[in-house]
């Protein structure tokens, strides 16, 4: 990996924050979802010291893979 939390050094584990958008509809007491969009990532964070990682400075291919993984944009 192409990156390392700047605080501590650390290259291995992460925190992935995400946002997700639900669109329901409340019909009478049911609850349905209308629309939902893929998770978006929404911050990074060191998994051992928890200093913000830039998600940007991950390199291309890192960054793609995450978000495979993670089934977001
Ligand atoms: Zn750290």
């Amino acid at each position: 990996m192409a990156v390392a939390c700047p605080s501590c050094g650390n290259a291995r584990s992460f925190q992935v924050k995400t946002l997700q958008m639900h669109v329901i509809q409340v019909d009478d007491s049911r609850v349905n979802i209308a629309e939902e969009n893929r998770p978006a990532v929404f911050e990074v964070l060191c998994d051992e010291c928890e200093a913000a990682v830039p998600f940007d400075e991950f390199d291309e291919s890192t960054r793609r893979e995450i978000l495979l993984t993670l089934g977001a944009r």
